[in-house]
C-alpha cells in the first residue's frame, strides 16, 4: 500500500501546532531531555514489549481493524505484543495506550507519543486526519519508542536542511542510530519535501545504494527491514517476517560452499599424491 506522504506533508503542515514535534510528535508532560539518544532509551521501552491499550469510544469499529491488524504485523517483527487492555483484569503498571480520533492536544492531527510513558502515565496516539495502515504503522512505531530516521545524528552526513522552518523548531536532533545504516527506506523518514532538505553526495550515493528515488523518500508503504531490524534491536526479533539473516544467510552458505570446494580439491590432489 502506497500512500501518499505528499498529502501527510501538505496536511501535516495544516495541522502542525505548538504541541507537536517534527509535526507529529506529541512530548510527554516535562519532558525536557535533550533527547539525544533514541531508537529509544532504554527506559523508554515498553516492558516485556507489552503494550496496553485501549480505543476510545470515538473510534470506529473498521479503524479499530486496521489498527489492530498494524499491530499483528509489529508482533509479528519484534517481541512485542499489544493487549486490550479492557480485557485485563489488572491496571498495567507500566502506562497504556490510548488510541483516540480526537485527542484533545490536537484532535484533527495524526501523532503520537514516543515510548513508554514515564510514571505509569498515558500513551496517546492520535488519529485524526490519518486513517491509512501506512501512517498507522508510523505513529505505532513512535509508540513502541522510534523517532524520525532524519533525526539521527548522523543525517546531516546524508541531507541538509535548506531552511530552519516551525518544523525544527523542536527537532529531535541526534537520536541514535546503534549501528543501523541511514535508511532512506525507513517508514520513520520524511519526504524529503516536507522538510525542505537536499541531498548531499553521500546521501546520493547511499540513495543508489538503496536502489531508491528521491520523490520515493516518505512514500513507502511499510516498514523496511531496515525498521524490522531496528525494532528488533529495541524488543528482539519476531517470529514472522524475518528478513534479518538474510544477508547472514548468503554468507554462511558462500563460506559452505567454499569449504567443500576447497575439501574436494584437496581430496583430490590427496589421492593423486597417493
Ligand atoms: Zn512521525
Amino acid at each position: 500500500m502506497i500512500c501518499a506522504l505528499a498529502a501527510f506533508a501538505a496536511t501535516a503542515t495544516a495541522t502542525a501546532t505548538a504541541s507537536l514535534c517534527e509535526y507529529d510528535i506529541l512530548r510527554y508532560p516535562r519532558d525536557d531531555r535533550p533527547a539525544r539518544r533514541a531508537l529509544v532509551e532504554e527506559g523508554r521501552l515498553w516492558r516485556g514489549g507489552v503494550v496496553p491499550y485501549v480505543f476510545t469510544q470515538d473510534v470506529s469499529n473498521g479503524l479499530r481493524g486496521k489498527v489492530t491488524k498494524v499491530m499483528g504485523e509489529l508482533e509479528a517483527m519484534a517481541q512485542v505484543s499489544f493487549v486490550d487492555s479492557l480485557r485485563e483484569s489488572k491496571r498495567p503498571a507500566g502506562g497504556r495506550l490510548v488510541v483516540s480520533t480526537r485527542h484533545v492536544e490536537n484532535p484533527s492531527g495524526c501523532w503520537a507519543t514516543v515510548g513508554m510513558p514515564p510514571n505509569g502515565g498515558v500513551a496517546k496516539m492520535n488519529l485524526g486526519w490519518c486513517r491509512d495502515e501506512r501512517h498507522i504503522t508510523h505513529e505505532l512505531l513512535h509508540v513502541l519508542g522510534m523517532w524520525h530516521e532524519q533525526s539521527r545524528q548522523d543525517s546531516d552526513k546524508f541531507l541538509r536542511l535548506k531552511r530552519d522552518d516551525g518544523v525544527n523548531d523542536c527537532i529531535i536532533r541526534g537520536t541514535d542510530s546503534r549501528g543501523f545504516s541511514y535508511d532512506f527506506r525507513s517508514i520513520m523518514h520524511y519526504p524529503l519535501s516536507t522538510i525542505d532538505a537536499e541531498l548531499t553526495a553521500e546521501g546520493i550515493e547511499r540513495l543508489r545504494l538503496q536502489n531508491a528515488r528521491p520523490d520515493q523518500v516518505g512514500r513507502w508503504g511499510e516498514a523496511s527491514e531496515g525498521d524490522i531490524r531496528q525494532l528488533a534491536a529495541m524488543y528482539g526479533r519476531g517470529e514472522g517476517r524475518i528478513t534479518h539473516e538474510r544477508e547472514n544467510t548468503t554468507v554462511a552458505a558462500g563460506i559452505i560452499v567454499a569449504a567443500i570446494v576447497l575439501a574436494v580439491i584437496g581430496l583430490y590432489w590427496g589421492m593423486r599424491a597417493l
